[in-house]
């Protein structure tokens, strides 16, 4: 886990100013800011980096062109490389805040703490917790999804837009839980494609130029050169043409004036070079430079941020224990299709507000529409709702596990609680509902029916109710 950021920026006149830090105690001083400052600003290191000053492990994306640095303090054993582009698109958002007035300082702890998403490890279980997990592997048990290929475009770079439609999450967040799920190897992930962008702004509309290696100028020729013996000269083919003298056959050098009459004789032709109209220095090689049209920053090609778009599939080889996971997602559907045929009102998951004034979330709410009725209501079901809980385990849910499911019940009676338990319940579990008295049944993980409970409790026909009014 990061420690806490910080965002340093460069004054001409002062050297490098600390704008924001969280946490305020982090205790980064600012001889700190300028050995971080200098490490970036020396040399012409890459934007991203991870620094070792002292005790201080620090993640660090540097903006030139800006002079904003954004340090990342980490501890002392953990990698780097993983905040790199959560970095990145926290720098590119800082930088819009910072302009206004009142500057980035109350906004920072919601960008750190949206930054910490990218290093956190969850416990594989965790994991399949997440809502935007569960709905994606979801996709691929019902073969809606089996590749994930990533689309570029100019403007935003790569994306995975099936994956962002499925979890709902926006492009950056959908290519770091992809990343996430290779890393857990539920999904396997191949190169598939890169592009280079702007270190300094993350566009991808970049140029890609050729500089003169001596003096840095983009006024590049490249042609056949000739070499005049009489005179030294050296310049590109065409000034040497007879053009001029009438005589488009010939060559005449355009210092001396002298027709050259044979090669290797007064003149040698030098092919496929370079010359600088700048310096006037000709030469083989060139230096490949990007210049950004987004924000004119321009650095050498080995300096544009390179982004990868890898291809991700699911691992068959975590096939089962993906569809023993997502076996409650399963069932939540089927549950609230059975409710929904009668004419219920279903949510999943749904809220009900409890006598305490808490709002409990279960994961189906099945509730019977107004137009039945109150009076109706009251005699056929005093709450008017039904709440379901799923309860998961590999083997039998225990106890500890039901614990935390109970005091809901009492909080929202009169609402109908029950509790399904995925594959059964341990005795001491069932002791325990019975004595709270609380509704459950059970459900194996090979047979795909309802419960008979559920069955029962589904069957008032809400549409039979209405025509009978
Ligand atoms: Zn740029
Ligand atoms: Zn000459
Ligand atoms: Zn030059």
């Amino acid at each position: 886990m990061p420690k806490g950021i910080v965002i340093i920026k460069w004054d001409d006149r002062v050297g490098p100013v600390i704008l924001a830090k969280h946490p305020e105690k982090i205790g980064f001083d600012m001889d700190l800011a300028m050995k971080v400052y200098t490490t970036h600003f020396a040399g012409s290191s890459p934007p991203f980096s991870v620094l070792d000053i002292g005790d201080w492990h620090i993640a660090s994306y540097y903006l030139p062109r800006d002079k904003y640095l954004f340090a990342l303090v980490l501890d002392a054993d953990e990698r780097g490389d993983k905040y790199e582009d959560k970095l990145f698109a926290i720098a590119g958002k800082s930088k819009k805040l910072m302009k206004r007035k009142k500057g980035i300082v109350e906004d920072l702890p919601q960008l750190y703490s949206d930054l910490l998403t990218a290093g956190v490890t969850f416990k594989r279980s965790e994991l399949y917790e997440k809502p935007e997990v569960k709905k994606l592997l979801e996709k691929f048990l019902d073969n809606s999804l089996s590749e994930l290929e990533p689309t570029f475009n100019w403007d935003e770079g790569f994306r995975y837009i099936n994956v962002e439609k499925v979890t709902g999450l926006d492009s950056i967040d959908t290519k770091v839980l992809l990343e996430t799920l290779s890393k857990y190897r539920i999904l396997n992930r191949k190169a598939f494609d890169s592009a280079l962008a702007c270190p300094n702004c993350g566009s991808f509309k970049i140029r890609v130029r050729y500089r003169c290696p001596y003096c840095s100028s983009f006024s590049i020729q490249k042609s056949n050169f000739l070499e005049c013996f009489l005179c030294g000269t050296v310049d590109s083919e065409e000034y040497f043409s007879g053009v001029y003298y009438g005589e488009p056959d010939k060559y005449y050098c355009p210092k001396c004036e002298k027709e050259l009459k044979g090669l290797s004789l007064d003149y040698r032709k030098i092919l496929a070079q370079n010359k600088c109209d700048n310096c006037k220095k000709i030469f083989t090689e060139v230096n490949v430079a990007v210049q950004c049209t987004e924000c004119d920053h321009t650095v050498k090609l080995a300096f544009a941020k390179i982004v990868e778009a890898p291809f991700y599939t699911m691992n068959p080889d975590y096939a089962k224990e993906i569809k023993r996971q997502v076996s409650s997602i399963q069932l939540r559907k089927m549950l609230s299709s059975t409710f929904k045929k009668k004419g219920w009102n279903v949510e999943t998951p749904g809220t009900i507000t409890g006598v305490d004034n808490v709002n409990y979330e279960f994961h189906v709410v099945a509730a019977m529409p107004d137009n039945v009725g109150k009076e109706l209501i009251k005699n056929i079901l005093p709450g008017g709702k039904i709440a379901i809980d799923i309860v998961e385990d590999a083997e039998e849910v225990k106890k500890e596990k039901i614990m935390e499911f109970v005091g809901k019940n009492a909080s929202v009676a009169p609402v109908q609680y029950v509790i399904v338990a995925i594959p059964k319940l341990s005795d001491e579990a069932k002791q325990l509902l019975k004595k709270q008295e609380i509704m459950y049944c059970e459900k194996d993980r090979e047979h795909n029916e309802i419960p008979p409970l559920i069955e029962s409790l589904a069957s008032i026909d809400i549409s039979e109710l209405l025509t009978e009014k």
